[in-house]
């Protein structure tokens, strides 16, 4: 039997694995990724500090081969769930299962004069680049947040801006920094309710950040470097960071996975799309929740979705009983200071239970965060 996995990131990356471990060696694993590297997201922000140096948070996914997985290092052009078929620029490859976790793709901003402007910390790349600015910013209005919604990591926007607020106390110019932060939500990170959404608010207005939700992106004037809102507000900026849209990528619309749904529907449980052979986890999945909420987009979700995957891969061709995903998930919340927070929740539970682990914020959860890091590095390659 053969599995194909579209995307090596979290998602696909512990697909792979798991797969190759359990199964017999007849059975063969193939993974494909346009790129080179795994990049360990949960630091990119770390790199902007200057924490991290690239080489500390990626590794080379030709490491799959030395396990016994194949890994075509492609671009995913088309997938035909009816033919069992993907065609890659390295070819067309054929399947028993096929496991999409091609994530979501980042689209450009709906106000296009943003593009050149807006500096972020979605990609390593552009996490780099917002080092450089931050470094070279010696005062005046950083205008932080998000353009749309959905986005991953749904406390990255939150940790971005109280890291920046660090470090800009490092430097010791913090009272010549004023931040602005934007957002349509309406409150910080929704999904985990008014309690932790409440004091994820405190935290900001305590560290002097504004916070304005409900803000809706309406237009901007680059020469003024002021931000338009759709009820009338107005935000100016000097240094501009904003989250950018995410969208399903284009090739799963395309192969019909979406069925006019903004993301790939599949069943809570298993994974699986309208086709029984083909399973959509993490980023590019939608899964509801019990009030209509979506499961957030994290790779704590796509590495959990990912075992059961593979875990039912392996019980469908070797025999043993299926396993059902349990929607729960956890996440740390880098506050500065060499301290964090730590969530965990059950997001299937009705009502959905998420709690903020005691102590609150601490320096025991920033260094469990690095110990995650190094933990799930050593682990995973
Ligand atoms: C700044 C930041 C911090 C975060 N922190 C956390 C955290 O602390 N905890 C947490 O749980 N989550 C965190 N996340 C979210 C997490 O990174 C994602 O939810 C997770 O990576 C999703 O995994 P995935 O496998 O679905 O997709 P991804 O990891 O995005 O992988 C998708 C892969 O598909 C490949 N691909 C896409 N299209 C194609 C194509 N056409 N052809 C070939 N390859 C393709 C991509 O190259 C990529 O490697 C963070 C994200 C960011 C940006």
């Amino acid at each position: 039997m053969k599995t194909l996995i579209l995307g090596g990131g979290v998602g696909g990356h512990v697909t792979a694995n798991l797969l190759r471990k359990k199964l017999d060696k007849e059975h063969e694993v193939l993974l494909v990724d346009k790129k080179t590297q795994y990049e360990f997201s949960p630091s990119f922000l770390w790199a902007t500090m200057g924490w991290r140096e690239p080489s500390q948070i990626t590794r080379n996914l030709s490491l799959l081969e030395e396990k016994g997985i194949r890994f075509i290092n492609a671009e995913v052009l088309k997938i035909e769930p009816s033919a069992r078929s993907v065609k890659t620029s390295a070819g067309e490859f054929t399947y028993d299962y096929l496991v999409v976790a091609l994530g979501a793709e980042l689209a450009p901003y709906a106000i296009p004069e943003l593009s050149g402007e807006a500096r972020h910390f979605y990609e390593l790349e552009a996490s780099i680049k917002l080092k450089d600015a931050v470094e070279g910013f010696s005062g005046g209005t950083i205008s932080i947040g998000v353009s749309s919604t959905p986005f991953k990591c749904p406390a990255a926007p939150y940790e971005a801006a109280l890291l920046l607020d660090y470090h800009f106390r490092k430097r010791g110019i913090r009272d010549k920094v004023n931040f602005q932060f934007f957002t349509p939500e309406p409150q910080p990170m929704p999904v985990a309710g008014p309690r932790i959404g409440g004091m994820i608010r405190q935290m900001l207005e305590a560290r002097g950040i504004n916070y304005h939700p409900n803000l809706k992106l309406a237009s901007t004037d680059l020469k003024k470097r002021e931000l338009y809102f759709e009820k009338g507000e107005k935000i100016g900026w000097d240094l501009l960071v904003a989250v950018p849209p995410h969208r399903v990528p284009n090739v799963v619309k395309e192969a019909g996975l979406t069925d006019g749904a903004p993301w790939v529907p599949v069943d809570k449980w298993s994974l699986s799309t309208k086709y029984d052979d083909v399973y959509a986890i993490g980023d590019v999945a939608l899964i509801k929740l019990f009030d209509a909420m979506a499961l957030p987009k994290a790779g704590v979700f796509a590495h959990g979705q990912a075992k059961v995957v593979a875990y039912n891969i392996v019980a469908d061709i070797q025999g043993g009983e299926e396993k059902r995903f349990n929607g729960k998930g956890n996440c740390f919340i880098e506050t500065g200071f060499g301290k964090a927070g730590f969530a965990d929740g059950e997001f299937y539970a009705e009502p959905r239970v998420v709690n903020i682990k005691r102590p609150r914020i601490s320096r025991i959860w920033h260094w469990e965060k690095i110990l995650f890091e190094k933990y799930w590095l050593w682990r995973w390659f």
